[in-house]
């Protein structure tokens, strides 16, 4: 278990080296927000933090339902009784096992692990509302209800697998020889791309991803990635 620190985000990860999986903790002015929750053993460094910083933990927010980034919710509820946990209504669904498409859907097959056990949250997550620091943006294409989070004090945006850095810098379902996990996962590439752009439009000063270190100053290499997959898209 790895801890870096960059302003005011923690990213603590599990399997540095072999398979990075991150969670988040972001710290606000008097509390702490904890993004994404896919092994137990993140309570634990959480804890710590909140220890360290005399802060108590508010939230729990999901970028999307996949297993990696959903599985240790119950522990963390168990841990922090008084933290909310959110998730978008779409994925919702998901993690109650709903995995038929909407009508207004592309007609793709939804990709990836989802946690064997019944995940509890306590509300729904929709674009543009605020939490704390943080304004959640829709991004859907890597699930249909994956989320986004920008950070207003760190000009982060805290993208779950919209974007993976392990392996190099994609956009969700672009394959990554090194680390190939997040494409076969993903839902739709076109609505991952869009998502991508819309990503990018907020300028993010820091990206931050669900598998791969923090990227700063990461807009010419968001641009590429997404040329990059828009390319891919035109060939198939
Ligand atoms: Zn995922």
């Amino acid at each position: 278990m790895q801890v870096a620190k960059y302003k005011n985000i923690y990213q603590i990860t599990m399997l540095p080296k072999i398979f990075p999986i991150n969670c988040f903790v972001i710290e606000q002015e008097d509390s702490l927000i904890v993004i994404d929750m896919g092994v137990k053993n993140f309570t634990k460094k959480v804890a710590d933090i909140a220890e360290a910083t005399k802060k108590t933990v508010t939230h729990l927010l999901l970028t999307h339902a996949h297993g990696d980034h959903t599985a240790g919710v119950n522990d963390f509820r168990t841990i922090f009784p008084d933290a909310q946990i959110g998730i978008s209504e779409r994925d919702q669904l998901l993690l109650d096992g709903d995995f038929s498409l909407k009508p207004d859907e592309v007609r793709t097959k939804i990709n990836g692990g989802f946690p064997k056990i019944t995940v509890h949250t306590d509300f729904t997550l929709h674009h543009g509302q605020t939490i704390g620091s943080l304004t959640v943006a829709a991004t859907p294409g890597h699930t249909p209800g994956s989320v986004s989070f920008v950070d207003n004090i760190s000009n982060a945006v805290i993208a779950g697998d919209a974007f993976q850095t392990q392996g190099g810098l994609a956009v969700s379902r672009t394959l990554k020889i090194k680390f190939p996990f997040p494409k076969i996962a993903t839902w739709d590439y076109q609505t991952s791309i869009n998502s991508a752009k819309r990503i990018l439009a907020y300028k993010p000063k820091i990206l931050c991803v669900g598998h791969g270190d923090m990227l700063i100053d990461p807009l010419e290499a968001m641009a590429d990635a997404i040329e990059l997959a828009e390319r891919n898209m035109r060939n198939r």
